[in-house]
């Protein structure tokens, strides 16, 4: 047995795994449900982590592909206290140390460790989407943090909010350069201890934020940011020393004191509940609520896929069929897994009967809004972010 193995540290959860099946940690595994085989399955990969331990199994192509095929919604999280999604982080964590990690987690760490984020952009940039003015950090009650797909690439994310802000009379600051990822990549693609070190400077930073701004409370758009503060902290022995909220549930505050109102809206709206928010992060009811508010609105839901039995939209397998890996031959197998699910999701929610289908995650709207459906049915449903909705709709 290889006893420095990092999966050594799960041994006992591996061996506990009974291989339990009717209600059992892979009932709702996207990935199981797709391919329907066992070794894709969570309790899989407790026997891949086993046979590995225990030198039995060799790290092959196609036992990579079925570490990296988990989307980490964190269904098996839910499902069993064993948490087959940890030791599938160990997984990863071990194909780093064996030198078989996907070619995508070298590009990760070189964009983390030159540009402090996994976004592949410089850092100086982080702040471009404010104008100059607003991009040192200032006194505030609120500060938000953007996150790095939200300050690099979906910066109209991150306007949307302050517009609200605004609009609200909220004072609301951010960190400024001091925002570094959350450390939440890092921590999917295996790399436990540079995902720490990522945390740990925000929450000094931000701690730094409550003394010398006067900041009350942290708002953060992204989900993995709001996962990522919520659990790591403690964890790592230290605390946030302002409280937290999901953009979401700030909102619904706004709109009880009455700083938020909207115009009447006559459409159907459906909620995809994103893992990271809602089963990582606990939010389910507070972009609902948001929906409820809107004079006019109607809510449907897609039952029985919803709140903690949701489906995942598979935004970060498509990680691993992205364009800085063509090199790899399992890319189209990555691609196609990820449009099979997203697009069974999209037409339960066009079942529904919606308009127009919501959701508070970056990634599952990239994964809606980029999806290979037929042209007629991306028509007829529209996908839009809550911010976005109420950017729209507030007066
Ligand atoms: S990980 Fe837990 S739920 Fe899954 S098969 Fe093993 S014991 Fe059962
Ligand atoms: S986290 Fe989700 S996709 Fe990954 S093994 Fe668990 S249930 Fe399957």
């Amino acid at each position: 047995m290889d006893t420095s193995s990092i999966l050594k540290q799960y041994e006992k959860e591996i061996y506990s795994c009974t291989m339990c099946r009717d209600g059992g940690c892979g009932t709702m595994c996207p990935i199981f449900e797709n391919l329907g085989f066992e070794s894709c399955a969570p309790r899989g990969l407790m026997r891949i982590a086993q046979g590995l331990m225990e030198g039995r199994l060799k790290i092959t192509e196609p036992l990579i592909k079925k570490i990296y095929s988990c989307t980490d919604c964190g269904y098996c999280a839910t499902r069993c206290s064993l948490n087959p999604h940890n030791v599938m982080l160990a997984l990863r964590a071990q194909l780093i140390k064996a030198g078989k990690a996907h070619p995508y987690v070298a590009r990760f760490l070189e964009s983390y460790s030159t540009n402090r984020t996994p976004a592949f952009a410089p850092h100086e940039h982080r702040s471009d989407w404010l104008p100059e003015e607003l991009r040192t950090p200032r006194k505030a009650d609120v500060l938000f943090f953007a996150g790095c797909y939200a300050s690099h690439h979906t910066q109209y994310m991150a306007k949307a909010v302050v517009k609200i802000l605004d609009h609200a009379g909220v004072k609301w600051t951010t960190l400024g350069l001091d925002e570094w990822c959350c450390g939440e990549v890092a921590t999917q693609t295996g790399m436990q201890k540079l995902s720490d070190a990522f945390t740990k400077h925000n929450i000094l930073a931000i701690n730094r934020a409550a003394e010398e701004l006067g900041v009350t409370k942290i708002v953060t758009h992204c989900p993995g940011c709001f996962k990522t503060f919520k659990h790591v902290p403690r964890r790592l022995g230290l605390t946030l020393k302002v409280e937290l909220l999901h953009i979401t549930e700030f909102y619904c505050q706004l709109i009880e004191e009455g700083k938020l109102k909207f115009k009447e809206s006559k459409k159907t709206y459906v909620y995809q509940d994103g893992c990271h928010i809602g089963r990582w992060g606990g939010v389910y009811e507070a972009p609902r609520k948001i929906i409820k508010a809107i004079p006019g609105a109607k809510l449907v839901e897609m039952e029985p896929r919803i709140r903690d039995l949701q489906e995942c939209c598979t935004g970060s397998l498509k990680r691993w069929g992205c364009s800085a890996s063509y090199a790899l031959p399992s890319i189209k197998y990555y691609r196609d897994l990820s449009q099979k699910i997203v697009r069974r999701r999209f037409r339960e929610a066009k079942e529904t009967g919606a308009d127009i289908l919501t959701s508070t995650c970056g990634g599952c709207h990239r994964s809606f809004v980029g999806g290979n459906f037929e042209r007629k049915t991306v028509e007829d449903v529209d996908i839009v972010q809550i911010s976005t909705l109420v950017t729209d709709l507030m007066i």
